[in-house]
C-alpha cells in the first residue's frame, strides 16, 4: 500500500488524473515522487505482494488486499495464499488509458455481433468483474549497424521471356527499432496480445512502483530469449526491403535478397536488447465446463478481443424456431401443389446438406490451420524447454504447401462438380424426375460423404481438441440416402425419409463444429494442476 504524504491514507493511481489521489483526502501526486519506505534503497528491486491461486497455480502481483478472493486466470472463487516479494523492476510501463466504463463499451461494441455468444457475457454484473491488470511484454531495441555484402537476384521481363541477374548488392546500414514487443506473460496467449495490439510504446514511461498502485499485474515467467529470434526476423526483413528499395535508384527495379535469417543478422549485425515493459490490458475470465475463455480489452487504445463460445442453449433454440417457421408452411404448401413434392422434398434437403458439409470442411480447414499455429512460444518454452521458432524449414513447408495445394485442387474439382449438379438439381427441380435426377443426386450424395469424411479425419488430427462424432451421424444419414437412391428412387416415403434423415444429419454436424469450436475457443486454465492419464504425461515435460 502507498500512503498519503499528508494523512496517511490509501493513494491509487487515476487513470483521467495521471496521477495517484488520495482516496481521504483527495491530494494528489506525480507517481515518481511516491515511493515506500523500503523502495528507495534498492534501486533494481521492488517490493510487492504476490498472490497465488490454489487452483490453477498462476501468479498476480497487487498492492491491494482485496485481491483475495478470486482468482482471475482460472475463474474460481477461492482463498488466494499471499507473500511479500521482492521482483525486479520493470524498465517501462504504458499507465492505464482508458477506464473500466470505457473497457465495458468497447467489450460491449464487440459483444454486440457475437450473437450466439453466451448471455452471461453480456450481463453487467459479470462484466463487472473486468480487472486492471498490467501484462509483462518484452520491448527489444534493435540496432543495425555494419557494412554488408550480400547476394540478391534481379528479375525482369521483356514481355516474351523473363531473365535473372545474379549481383551482389553492398552497403553500409544504420538502422534502430525500438520496442519490437511480445508479450512475456504465460498467462496471457499470444493470439490474444496480438489481437488488442498495438501498444503505442511512445507513450511509455520509467517504471515506478507506484504505477501499480490500484492495479494488478502479471507475474513475468518468459525468459527473454524466447521471442528474440522474432524481433531479429522483424529487423531483418526490413533491412532486405530496405536495400532492395535503395537499388532502384541504381536501376535495379526488383531486386531480392536471398539471405537466410541468421545469414542476415551476421550480415547486418543485428543485435537486440530486451527490456521488460509493463502494458496495461482490462481482462477478465468466463468458466464454462472446466475451461476458460478470456476477455481482453487493450487498456491504452480500448482495442477489444475475446474468445467466444458459443452457446449451445441458444444454438439449440435458434434451431428449433428456424424449423418451426420454416418447415410446416414450405412443406404443406408444396404437398398441396405440387405432385412430384416429395422428390422435391430430397432436393432441397441436400442442398441444404450440401452447404453444412461445405461449412464443416471449411472449418476443419480453418481450424486445422489455427491449431498448427496456435503454439504459444512462450507455452511452448514452458513445456520443453526451447526456443520455438515459427519459420520452419523452407523445404519442409514447401512440400507441405504443394502436398496441400493438390489435395484442395482435388477437393476443388469435386466440388464444381457438385455446383453443376446442383445447379442442375435446381433448374430442373419442377419438371425433371427422370434417370439423370437420380444420378446428379447419387453425385451430390457421395460429393458429401467425401467432404464428410476429409472433415472428420481433419478433425481427429487437431492436437487441441477431442474428438465429436456427430459427423458420423451425417454420414450415416448419407449412406442411407444413397442407398434409397440406388433401391427405390421414385419412392415417395423413403424420399420423404431420406429428406429428414438428412436435416438431422445437418444438424448433428453443424453441432459438432459449434463444440469444436467451444473447445477450441476455450482455454485450460494456466498451470492447472491436472489428473489423469494423458495430462500426467503432459506435466512431466514441462
Ligand atoms: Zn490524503
Ligand atoms: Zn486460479
Amino acid at each position: 500500500m502507498f500512503a498519503c504524504k499528508n494523512c496517511g491514507g490509501n493513494i491509487i493511481y487515476d487513470i483521467k488524473a495521471h496521477k495517484l489521489v488520495c482516496k481521504i483526502c483527495k491530494s494528489s501526486f506525480a507517481p515518481e515522487s511516491v515511493t515506500k519506505e523500503n523502495d528507495s534503497v534498492d534501486y533494481d528491486y521492488f517490493e510487492t505482494t504476490i498472490f497465488t491461486c490454489p487452483q490453477c497455480g498462476a501468479k498476480i502481483m497487487c498492492e491491494d488486499n482485496e485481491a483475495s478472493s478470486f482468482c482471475t486466470y482460472c475463474s474460481s472463487a477461492t482463498v488466494l495464499t499471499s507473500r511479500i516479494s521482492k521482483e525486479k523492476k520493470p524498465d517501462y510501463i504504458i499507465p492505464f488509458e482508458k477506464t473500466k466504463e470505457e473497457c465495458i463499451q468497447e467489450f460491449k461494441k464487440i459483444t454486440k455481433k457475437a450473437i450466439l455468444a453466451p448471455s452471461e457475457l453480456k450481463d453487467e454484473k459479470i462484466l463487472d468483474k473486468f480487472k486492471a491488470i498490467y501484462v509483462p511484454y518484452w520491448h527489444y531495441d534493435v540496432t543495425q549497424q555494419n557494412r554488408f555484402s550480400v547476394s540478391a537476384a534481379e528479375i525482369y521481363s521483356d514481355g516474351n521471356s523473363n531473365y535473372t541477374t545474379y549481383v551482389k548488392a553492398e552497403g553500409d546500414i544504420d538502422s534502430k527499432f525500438e520496442g519490437i514487443s511480445r508479450d512475456a506473460s504465460y498467462n496471457f496467449s499470444d493470439d490474444l496480445c496480438e489481437r488488442i495490439a498495438p501498444f503505442f510504446t511512445s507513450e511509455k514511461k520509467k517504471f515506478y512502483p507506484s504505477y501499480l498502485s490500484g492495479f494488478y499485474a502479471d507475474v513475468s515467467d518468459v525468459p527473454s530469449e524466447v521471442y528474440e529470434h522474432e524481433a531479429l526476423a522483424l529487423a531483418n526483413d526490413v533491412a532486405r526491403e530496405m536495400v532492395s528499395e535503395e537499388s532502384k535508384k541504381d536501376g535495379y527495379n526488383n531486386l531480392k535478397i536471398y539471405l537466410s535469417n541468421d545469414e542476415a543478422t551476421k550480415q547486418f549485425d543485428t543485435k537486440a536488447v530486451p527490456r521488460k515493459a509493463l502494458y496495461p490490458v482490462w481482462f477478465m475470465s468466463f468458466k464454462q465446463n472446466k475451461k476458460v475463455a478470456y476477455m481482453t480489452v487493450n487498456g491504452q487504445t480500448g482495442r477489444a478481443a475475446s474468445d467466444f463460445p458459443v452457446s449451445i442453449r441458444k444454438f439449440l433454440i435458434a434451431t428449433l424456431l428456424l424449423t418451426l417457421l420454416f418447415f410446416p408452411p414450405s412443406l404443406g404448401f408444396m404437398f398441396l401443389f405440387y405432385e412430384n413434392a416429395s422428390n422435391i422434398f430430397l432436393d432441397i434437403t441436400l442442398i441444404f446438406s450440401i452447404a453444412a458439409f461445405i461449412i464443416y470442411y471449411v472449418q476443419m480447414k480453418m481450424m486445422q490451420i489455427r491449431d498448427a499455429d496456435s503454439e504459444d512460444a512462450g507455452k511452448f518454452y514452458k513445456k520443453y524447454g526451447v526456443v520455438y521458432i515459427k519459420n520452419k524449414e523452407k523445404n519442409e513447408s514447401v512440400k507441405k504447401l504443394i502436398k496441400d495445394y493438390i489435395f484442395d485442387l482435388a477437393v476443388g474439382l469435386m466440388y464444381v462438380l457438385m455446383v453443376i449438379c446442383f445447379l442442375w438439381e435446381t433448374l430442373s427441380i419442377l419438371s425433371v424426375t427422370g434417370i439423370m435426377d437420380v444420378f446428379f443426386k447419387i453425385i451430390l450424395t457421395f460429393g458429401n460423404l467425401g467432404l464428410a469424411v476429409i472433415g472428420f479425419i481433419r478433425g481427429g488430427r487437431l492436437k487441441n481438441s477431442s474428438k465429436f462424432y456427430g459427423i458420423l451421424g451425417g454420414m450415416l444419414s448419407l449412406v442411407f440416402v444413397l442407398a434409397g437412391l440406388f433401391i427405390a428412387p421414385s419412392n415417395k416415403y423413403l424420399c420423404i425419409a431420406s429428406g429428414i434423415l438428412l436435416c438431422l444429419g445437418c444438424f448433428l454436424t453443424i453441432m459438432d463444429l459449434i463444440r469444436y469450436h467451444n473447445e477450441l475457443s476455450m482455454r485450460q486454465p494456466p498451470h492447472l494442476k491436472r489428473r489423469g492419464g494423458d495430462e500426467i504425461a503432459d506435466t512431466v515435460n514441462m
